[in-house]
C-alpha cells in the first residue's frame, strides 16, 4: 500500500476544477423536436413577422373603430354584416362605413377594419344584421402584423438554454433546426478484476458493474452523452489501452483502482499519459478521486464504491460537465428540518452524509460507501463541514434532494 501524501479540501479540488473547464466549441445542428435542454450556438434572426397579418385577438365583428364611437347597452350601434372570415382564408369583402364582418379569432383582419368588437358585447339580429354594445379603440383585439416578432428581430442568443418557450419561438417563425453547442461525449469505463456486466451469473469473488450504469445516467441528465465502455482488469496494460479507446471523448470518466491499493494502477496509468491536477480529496465518502488532464482531454478517476462515486459525481463531476456542456449552474432544490439522530463526523473530513425525510425530519439513511442503498434509499443529504466533530440531534439541517 502506498499511502496517500496528502490530500486537498473540497474547495480545492473545485477550484482546480474550475479552472480546468473548456466549454465544447463543437456545434451540430439539432431538429427541434430534439432541442430541449440544448444550447444555442448561433444567434437565429427572424425572417419573417409574426404574427404574418393582422389578426383578431377575440370572435367578434371587425370594423371601423369609429363606426361604434358611443355604442352602449343603451344605444347600441346596428351594422350590416357583409362576410363571415374563419381562419385560414382572407377575406374579398372590404369593411366600409357602416359595415362589418364576423371574424373568428385568429382569422386576418379585413382591408378597412382596424378594431374587433367581441361577440360578448353584440347580438345578432338576422343573418345581415348585428347589433352592437362595447366601443373599441382603434387596434383594439387586433393582433398587429410583427407584433410578436419582428422580421430582423433575433429570436435565440447564443449561449441561451433551449428552454421550451424559446423552441416555441423558432417555430413560431418556421425554423425546423437550430445550431447547438454538441453534446459532451463522456467516455465511462469500471476498473476492477471482479466487476463484471449483468446479464450473466457471478463467478466467485465477482461483483456486478454498478458504476457504469450510475455516472451514464447523471451524465445524460446534465448534458453529456454517455459512451459507456466495458470493465477493464486492473492491470497497467489494459488500463493504458482503456485509456487510449477513450481519447477521442471530450470527458474521461473511469470508476475503480483510484485509491492506493496495490493493485490500483489507475493513478499511474494516467500519470504516464498525462498530468495529475490532483489525487485524494478531504472528503467522506470519496476520498480517492482524482482528476487529470490526459494531452487536452480531462480526466476523473472516482472511487470504486458505488455510493463514493456517485456522490462524488453529484459534487465534482456534474458542475465541471455541465459547465463544458454550457448549461447553467444546477440549483439543487434544498429543505430545512430538524435531525432526527446526532451524527458524529471526523475531523478533517468533509462529510456526505445521505438521510431520509420522514415526519418532518432528517434521518440518517448512510450504510457505508459501499453500499448504493445507502443513496438509493435517501431523499437527500446533509453536508458536514471539515472542521465539525458532530450534528446534534434537533439540529436544523439543510438536506441537498436527490
Ligand atoms: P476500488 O476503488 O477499485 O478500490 O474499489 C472499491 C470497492 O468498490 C471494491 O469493493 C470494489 O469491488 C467496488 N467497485 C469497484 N468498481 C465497482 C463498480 N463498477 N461497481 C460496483 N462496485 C465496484
Ligand atoms: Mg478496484
Amino acid at each position: 500500500m502506498r499511502p496517500f501524501t496528502s490530500t486537498i479540501s473540497l474547495d480545492e479540488a473545485r477550484r482546480r476544477l474550475q479552472v480546468n473547464v473548456r466549454p465544447i466549441e463543437r456545434i451540430e445542428r439539432v431538429r427541434l423536436a430534439e432541442a430541449a435542454n440544448r444550447v444555442v450556438a448561433t444567434d437565429v434572426f427572424s425572417s419573417i413577422d409574426v404574427p404574418p397579418f393582422a389578426r383578431s385577438a377575440m370572435d367578434g365583428y371587425a370594423l371601423r373603430a369609429v363606426d361604434v364611437t358611443g355604442a352602449s347597452r343603451e344605444t347600441p350601434v346596428t351594422l350590416r354584416v357583409v362576410d363571415r372570415i374563419y381562419t385560414g382564408q382572407l377575406s374579398a369583402v372590404a369593411i366600409e362605413p357602416g359595415t362589418c364582418s364576423e371574424i373568428a379569432t385568429g382569422a386576418p383582419l379585413p382591408t378597412g377594419a382596424d378594431a374587433v368588437v367581441m361577440v360578448e358585447e353584440t347580438t345578432k339580429i338576422d343573418e345581415g344584421h348585428v347589433r352592437l354594445f362595447g366601443t373599441v379603440a382603434p387596434g383594439q383585439h387586433v393582433g398587429r402584423r410583427g407584433a410578436d416578432i419582428t422580421r430582423g428581430d433575433r429570436v435565440a442568443t447564443a449561449g441561451d438554454l433551449l428552454t421550451p418557450s424559446r423552441i416555441g419561438a423558432l417555430a413560431a417563425i418556421g425554423a425546423v433546426d437550430v445550431e447547438a453547442f454538441a453534446k459532451p461525449r463522456v467516455a465511462i469505463l469500471s476498473t476492477g478484476n471482479e466487476v463484471v456486466e449483468g446479464g450473466q451469473p457471478l463467478a466467485p469473488g465477482q461483483i456486478y458493474d454498478v458504476n457504469r450504469f450510475t455516472l451514464a445516467a447523471i451524465v445524460s441528465a446534465h448534458g453529456g452523452l454517455p459512451e459507456p465502455h466495458h470493465p477493464v482488469a486492473d492491470t497497467v496494460d489494459s488500463l493504458g489501452v482503456a485509456l487510449d479507446v477513450c481519447a477521442a471523448a471530450d470527458l474521461i470518466v473511469f470508476s475503480g483502482g483510484s485509491s492506493v491499493g496495490e493493485r490500483d494502477l489507475v493513478a499511474d496509468a494516467v500519470a504516464a499519459r498525462g498530468e495529475m491536477i490532483f489525487h485524494g480529496i478531504a472528503v467522506r465518502p470519496g476520498k480517492p478521486t482524482a482528476f487529470a488532464r490526459i494531452g487536452s482531454t480531462p480526466f476523473f478517476g472516482m472511487p470504486g464504491n458505488p455510493t463514493s462515486c456517485l456522490s462524488n459525481a453529484y459534487v465534482l463531476l456534474v458542475p465541471f460537465l455541465r459547465a463544458t456542456a454550457r448549461l447553467p449552474l444546477d440549483a439543487p432544490r434544498t429543505v430545512r428540518v430538524p435531525l432526527a439522530r446526532r451524527i458524529a463526523s471526523a475531523v478533517g473530513r468533509h462529510q456526505f452524509y445521505t438521510v431520509q425525510l420522514r415526519d418532518g425530519a432528517a434521518h440518517p439513511a448512510f450504510k457505508g460507501s459501499g453500499d448504493i442503498t445507502s443513496l438509493s434509499r435517501a431523499d437527500g443529504y446533509i453536508e458536514i463541514p471539515a472542521e465539525q466533530d458532530v450534528v446534534e440531534e434537533g439540529e436544523t439541517v439543510t438536506v441537498t434532494l436527490l
